[in-house]
């Protein structure tokens, strides 16, 4: 049977899948968009319960320059919403209290997360010598150029936040890119962050954390609704192969299989199914893909009466390092981000467990999950009544855990599939930084590689 002739193939609608999709339309394709899930989004998800608005999946992000200009070229940054000025306060939960992240070089000198010793052993750091030797990870570039009390008690934490992962097993160079850039230039990340602030041009990214306007669930749905052709969900891609000049794409969905032929593909999925998904292309790409591994996630949001907690409910949220042994990540405080968010005179607290830290969390029952996040929260904040329960969501694949190599792993993938040509390229939360806008920033870097290549 003959294959339908499209331009281009997005498989996944996640953020990455839609920003690479709307990428490709601008620069004049037809571009057909195809997800097995229900909705656009991937983890984007909102739902409303008893009166809050409560996150699924992501709750901020940062605009960086890239998503920035992409919301702005579309005049869709009207679907975001800043966080309230209070959100620069954050919190680590250590020995039993709530210390404030530090912000700024004073509040550093006199933040009780480090000892003397360790802030005098900062002001070493233009004398430490460059690295020798292979990829580090997070603990050891960051310990050998900063000390390691920084690790322990700010970069995990902040690790812990990010990516549910801990610092022995991510890898520098994918983790901080830009600080293992400024070693390997400047011998030096104090001196060359230095000099890159005083040499700084260039596009600029929002200041501070941002929202859905509505939630991330609306936001996803509003850049599917700027392609031409809707989604096409309900939909799966089983494999991408060759046909002499075309890419085959085989899909298949409830309505039977279908077979697009396609100059352009990008593979927006994550990386356990991008790796079968390119099987047939190129068995060296997919094991390399095969070798991502991820941490799971249990978002467990808790609506609260302000009267019944003991601590305020003031900032960010909280984060818990490792060595205080609670099944709790973190804890952010979401209707102090985003007023509205909870029903009068009510606050929204949205937990996460599991993590590299707990990875059972992947399949112990909902129950066990929800009475975990109450007692930690209770431990530290003080509960005086109980809390409401809005719902468990149980993400087993949530976040990609980049070690030492990953880049290495990836480009080498992306550089199979380039060769030869037609294009086909990866996106996606594995490709290069987790975060929402960075994985809209994989989703448009994808879409222009297969224009170029
Ligand atoms: C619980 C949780 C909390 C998070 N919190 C934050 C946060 O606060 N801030 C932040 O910046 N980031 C956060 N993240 C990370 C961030 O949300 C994700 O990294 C990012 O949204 C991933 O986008 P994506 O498009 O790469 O992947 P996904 O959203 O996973 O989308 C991939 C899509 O591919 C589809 N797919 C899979 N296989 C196929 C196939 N064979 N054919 C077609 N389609 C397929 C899937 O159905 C899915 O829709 C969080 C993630 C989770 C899970």
């Amino acid at each position: 049977m003959g294959a339908a002739e499209v331009e281009a193939v997005v498989v996944g609608a996640g953020i990455a899948g839609l920003a690479a999709a709307l990428e490709l339309q601008g620069a004049g394709c037809e571009v057909f968009v195809i997800d097995p899930a229900d909705r656009p989004g991937g983890v984007m998800r909102t739902d409303h319960v008893n009166g809050y608005v409560v996150e699924r999946g992501p709750n901020t992000t940062q605009v960086k320059p890239p998503m920035r200009a992409f919301l702005e070229e579309r005049r869709l940054q009207e679907y975001l919403r800043a966080a309230q000025p209070a959100s620069r306060l954050r919190f680590v939960y250590r020995d039993e209290a709530l210390e404030r992240v530090p912000m700024s070089p004073l509040a550093l000198a006199r933040t009780p997360l480090l000892s003397a010793k360790a802030k005098l052993r900062l002001l070493a750091e233009p004398f430490i010598g460059r690295r020798r030797g292979g990829e580090e990870s997070v603990a050891e570039f960051v310990g050998r150029r900063l000390g390691p009390e920084v690790v322990t008690g700010m970069v995990g934490p902040f690790l812990t936040g990010v990516y549910a992962g801990d610092e022995d097993r991510l890898g520098a160079r994918a983790v901080f890119p830009g600080l293992v850039d400024l070693e390997d230039r400047y011998g030096s990340i104090t001196l060359g962050g230095f000099v890159g602030a005083l040499s700084r041009r260039g596009p600029k990214g929002l200041r501070g954390s941002w929202g859905g306007q509505a939630g991330f669930g609306p936001f996803a749905r509003r850049l599917a609704d700027q392609l031409a052709e809707p989604p096409a969900l309900g939909s799966r891609v089983m494999a991408v192969g060759r046909d002499g000049a075309q890419l085959r794409v085989e899909v298949t969905s409830a309505n039977g299989d279908l077979d697009l032929s396609a100059r352009r593909v990008v593979v927006a999925a994550p990386a356990p199914e991008a790796a079968q998904v390119i099987r047939a292309l190129d068995g060296d790409a997919s094991r390399a893909l095969e070798e991502i591994v991820y941490a799971p996630i249990a978002s467990i949001p808790l609506g609260v009466d302000p009267a019944d907690v003991r601590q305020p409910i003031e900032g960010f949220g909280f984060l818990v390092p490792r060595d205080a042994k609670l099944s709790l990540l973190g804890c952010l405080f979401m209707s102090e981000l985003f007023p509205g968010r909870a029903p009068e005179g009510r606050q929204l607290l949205h937990c996460m467990l599991g993590g590299v830290r707990w990875p059972e969390a992947a399949d112990v029952s909902e129950d066990l999950l929800v009475e975990r996040a109450i007692a930690d929260v209770d431990r530290v904040l003080g509960l005086r009544g109980a809390p409401e329960k809005l719902g468990v969501a149980r993400w087993v694949r949530a976040i990609p855990q980049p070690g030492r190599n990953h880049r290495a792993r990836v480009d080498f993938a992306q550089a199979r599939l380039a060769d030869p040509s037609p294009a086909v390229a990866l996106a996606g939360a594995y490709v290069a930084g987790v975060s929402v806008a960075d994985a809209l920033a994989s989703g448009i870097a994808a879409a222009r590689r297969t224009l170029t290549l």
